[in-house]
């Protein structure tokens, strides 16, 4: 009775389902601005489940607009102090936290996911769980903002286009040129472009990097957990130094944030109902708070989209190759076409060295390759045109 009468309002609104809304689980990955406002909302609406995803802590900086977080919990993992603050909102949610970079969870999670929102302040993991969302199924809301700046965009795999399909226009430049460890890297290189971030380390610590597979700039910001389980602590200690001095520090406002994540949620709360509570949007809404604009941009889904167009998923996407040149100009092709970093390729059972010779691998036209990358959550099926076949 109690229940009812919490959700008394909302149940007055026209095709609202409290069920389908309590029978749902979502996945909040990113407890920063917007996702405490999301998790906030869906406590208060009554949802079944959330599950919080982030590796971070409570800061002195996110106080003046993370609004689950207080001065006392500075230092405290967002995802724990999150949990306890929503359970004093809302008893008859069940909520589950996982203070853990997203791709280090077990997948066997996801897969217990209605709809997953993605808060996060940075395009690498953003394009990770893109991949994710697109591969098994799971519709994604995707909020960011900037400043007075922000914007939503919702995925629905199979459906409507994805974070990638125009990745061309709508990711920045600077992320789409990765930097890539493909040329031949030495300490020092590294060492010189932390120099240029006015990061100054020594040579032996970035020798210890390097043997544990961290060449650049990008593999310090973006390092899983598994790489640093590699290193012993003083070095574990160093890198966590310098991943805070590189983290992305874009303006962000308390409003702005508030503006975004209730879009979001009242988008997020249509696709939990079908289609009882309006269309469901798809598409791309960007709010300029400058000049008090809204702007819905459509977004058609890309054909040739390498994370969700329906022939890549089957016959893999193309890529034109010689018989005569190395793993590694493959590598470089494949890093260039599709922004990949850090790609290794897979043929049969196994993954292919640098300076190996197509040729001399077997490889013949049409095979299918895999491209295992820190973009993607599994790796791309990739066709082979050989354009000197004999
Ligand atoms: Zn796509």
């Amino acid at each position: 009775m109690r229940y009812l009468e919490r959700y008394e309002r909302q149940l007055r609104i026209e095709g609202w389902d409290q069920d389908k809304l309590s029978n749902s689980t979502v996945m909040i990955v990113g407890v920063g601005a917007i996702g405490c406002e999301i998790a906030k909302n869906l406590t208060l609406m009554g949802v079944g489940e959330l599950i919080l995803v982030d590796n971070d802590v409570v800061e002195v900086s996110n106080l003046s607009r993370q609004m689950l977080f207080t001065d006392k919990d500075i230092g405290r993992p967002k995802t724990m102090v999150a949990r306890e603050r929503l359970v004093e909102m809302n008893q008859f949610i069940k909520i589950r936290d996982y203070y853990k970079d997203v791709r280090e969870l077990d997948n066997s999670i996801f897969e217990e996911v209605d709809i997953i929102c993605s808060c996060l302040d940075n395009w690498p993991v953003r394009r990770w769980v893109n991949s994710m969302a697109v591969e098994l199924d799971i519709p994604l809301i995707d909020a960011a903002m900037d400043g007075l700046y922000a914007n939503l965009q919702v995925v629905l795999p199979g459906k409507t286009a994805c974070l990638e399909c125009h990745g061309e226009t709508l990711i920045p430049r600077e992320v789409q040129l990765a930097e890539c460890t493909l040329r031949k890297r030495k300490p020092e290189d590294l060492k010189r472009e932390l120099e240029e971030q006015n990061i100054v380390v020594d040579l032996e610590l970035v020798k210890k990097l390097f043997e544990v597979g961290i060449k650049t700039v990008f593999d310090i910001k973006y390092s899983q957990a598994q790489i640093l389980e590699r290193v012993d602590e003083e070095v574990k200690d160093k890198i966590r130094e310098i991943q805070e001095l590189l983290k992305p520090k874009m303006p962000a406002l308390q409003s702005v944030a508030a503006a975004i994540s209730g879009l979001a949620t009242t988008e997020l709360v249509k696709i939990l109902h079908g289609e009882s509570l309006g269309k469901i949007f798809s598409g791309l809404i960007v709010y300029d708070g400058y000049s008090t604009r809204f702007t819905r941009v459509k977004l058609d889904k890309n054909k040739v989209c390498f994370v969700c167009g329906d022939y890549v998923k089957t016959e893999g996407a193309e890529i034109k190759v010689k018989l005569d040149e190395k793993v590694i100009d493959l590598k470089k092709k494949v890093a260039e076409r599709f922004s990949f970093p850090d790609p290794e390729i897979l043929y049969k059972k196994w993954r292919l060295e640098d300076d190996q010779v197509l040729r001399e691998i077997g490889i013949r036209n049409n095979d299918i390759v895999y491209v295992e990358t820190s973009r993607r959550f599994n790796p791309l099926p990739l066709k082979i045109l050989l354009v000197d076949t004999e």
